[in-house]
């Protein structure tokens, strides 16, 4: 959403204007939803519907709807669904009116722009600027910034598991979390203020040490609690924006094969010259409810190894597409190390895996599947040693200790549709495994749900507030030096740290709410 900031938008103004949008998609359907609020709603009604007394609260009536000015009477639509709900218990905090027309073009835009033309009474009838309905119902008290947040991210969730993450944010349980240690913070610093202003003339129960001692074991508890939620963010994340997969492996193991038979379309071209794959192609996808992006990557050897059975040094574009592959593999979240069975032209057979791409896998420390492509060309009693063997090499291999055994699939016979068995190719096995890991990457206890819902611009605040409470340690727990613990300064980082927590719900004195809504409206 892009939101320009009104000149009206300052609370004590908002109520003045009444704001008008079409809320359901734009385009032909068969109905169409407008909403109108502010405090000419209801003139509104009486000029679209001037014979028909107003609905009952929250009551759909069925109504004609007619021009508010042209004569004879011109009707705009002829059986409009209408319902009106009085404020300040609605969504804005406003009177709110519904009108739920019929969805054709012309009808739509013959209501929209018959609306302004209703006596309005005071103030001014004008289209709602983008996110304005929630912004008034933010500063109306109907709603708080975290669950703006999550507002945002319902409507942009895509898959299953987006949902469910941010409907975590939709309840007031982070909010209340938040404005529970931001009171604690303030009444903390109250005191240690009060200790300074007039420790000299009053008998305190507490001695400056045993206060200080008594805020640090707060701050404590806030801390261990800010880490919870950065936990809860990074997993409530990897919902939201997808989990990112790396395919690596070298030339001809099938790479984009098995990435087209995954996402279902050709998303890279399959050709059996090696290095065709020399960029990195992304697809997006949802893997049952889990949005994830794959990344085919240039097909994957270390310097001075060459493919296996040829000869050709690295040439300096495979070299580039080796070094982009490399960097993708750093930024996934998982890792599909694909190797393949070859053939030695006679009767026997052996593994062809990349021992630079596990290493890489291993340095990383990523999730990390193996799977070994081509398993039709082989025997299943040939195939089996053979994986056992490079399994037993791979969990002596530091870092990948716990990697599950290698998957033996086949591209060739997930393809043919003659193949009668559940999983011709094995590539359920594993996409199985990958939901697994997805689970493990992405699940949170029981009592902890709720911090999936922690919104990155949540967590940076989060983070800032825990700088200035470690600040705040740092000035109260001054160390063996001799040094004193300064508490003007130490009072200061603990109002700081509130502030930075005012920012998170847009409550308490949030020092430039007008920054704060722009970066959530901005999206
Ligand atoms: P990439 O370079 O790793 O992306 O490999 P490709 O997907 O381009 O595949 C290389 C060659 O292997 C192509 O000729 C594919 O048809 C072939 N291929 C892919 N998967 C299989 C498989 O499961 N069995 C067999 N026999 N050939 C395969």
């Amino acid at each position: 959403m892009a939101f320009h900031t009104p000149a009206q938008s300052a609370p004590g103004q908002l109520a003045e204007d009444t704001i008008y949008a079409l809320s359901s998609a734009a385009g032909r359907a068969a109905i169409a939803v407008i909403r109108i609020s502010g405090p000419a709603a209801i003139n509104i009604y009486k000029s679209l519907c001037p014979a028909k007394p107003l609905p009952k609260p929250r009551t759909a009536a069925v109504r004609t709807l007619f021009h508010p000015t042209e004569q004879p009477a011109n009707v705009l639509d002829s059986s409009a669904l209408v319902l009106f709900f009085p404020g300040p218990k609605t969504a804005t905090g406003e009177d709110l009116l519904e009108l739920h027309v019929h969805g054709g073009t012309a009808t739509v835009k013959s209501v929209l722009s018959a609306i302004p033309l209703s006596q309005a009474g005071a103030g001014r009838i004008r289209y709602a600027e983008p996110g304005e309905f929630t912004k008034r119902a933010f500063h109306n008290d109907r709603l708080d910034l975290t669950q703006v947040d999550a507002l945002g991210d319902t409507l942009a969730a895509e898959t299953e598991q987006q949902r469910r993450a941010a409907e975590r944010g939709n309840s007031h349980v982070l909010s209340q979390g938040y404005e529970s240690w931001r009171n604690d913070l303030l009444l903390a610093r109250g005191e240690i203020e009060a200790l300074i202003d007039f420790s000299e003339d009053q008998h305190f129960d507490e001695s400056p040490s045993e206060l200080l001692g008594n805020v640090t074991e707060q701050v404590t508890e806030i801390l261990r609690r800010i880490r919870l939620h950065d936990e809860g963010s990074q997993r409530g994340q990897l919902l939201r924006s997808g989990i990112r997969i790396a395919l690596l492996g070298p030339p001809n193991v099938g790479k984009s094969s098995l990435m087209n038979y995954i996402v279902g379309k050709e998303a890279s071209i399959v050709s059996s010259e090696a290095g065709t794959t020399r960029d990195i192609v992304e697809v997006s996808l949802d893997m049952r409810g889990y949005l994830c992006s794959f990344a085919d990557t240039a097909g994957f050897r270390g310097e001075g190894v060459n493919r296996p059975g040829e000869d050709t040094p690295i040439g300096a574009i495979e070299r580039e597409g080796i070094r982009r592959a490399r960097s993708k593999a750093l930024s996934s979240d998982v890792i599909i190390v694909l190797g393949a069975v070859t053939s030695d032209g006679g009767n026997g057979f052996s593994i062809v895996v990349d021992e630079e791409t596990l290493r890489l896998a291993a340095e990383n420390q990523k999730p990390t599947i193996v799977a070994i492509n081509k398993r039709d060309i082989v025997d299943d009693s040939q195939l089996q040693p053979l994986v056992t063997k490079l399994h037993d090499t791979i969990r002596n291999t530091p870092g990948l200790e716990g990697t599950p055994p290698p998957i033996p699939i086949s591209c060739t016979n997930a393809r043919d549709a003659s193949l009668r068995a559940a999983d011709p190719g094995g590539i359920h096995a594993l996409t199985d495994q990958l939901l697994e890991i997805f689970r493990n990457m992405t699940s949170m206890p029981e009592d902890l749900q709720d911090l999936l819902g922690v919104t990155e611009r949540q967590r940076q605040l989060l983070d800032t507030c825990r700088q200035h409470l470690e600040d705040f340690m740092a000035e109260a727990q001054p160390g063996d030096g001799g040094v004193e613990a300064d508490i003007v300064l130490a009072a200061e980082h603990l109002r700081y740290a509130a502030n930075a927590l005012a920012k998170i719900t847009g409550r308490g004195e949030v020092p430039d709410v007008e920054e704060v809504l722009g970066v959530i409206f901005e999206k």
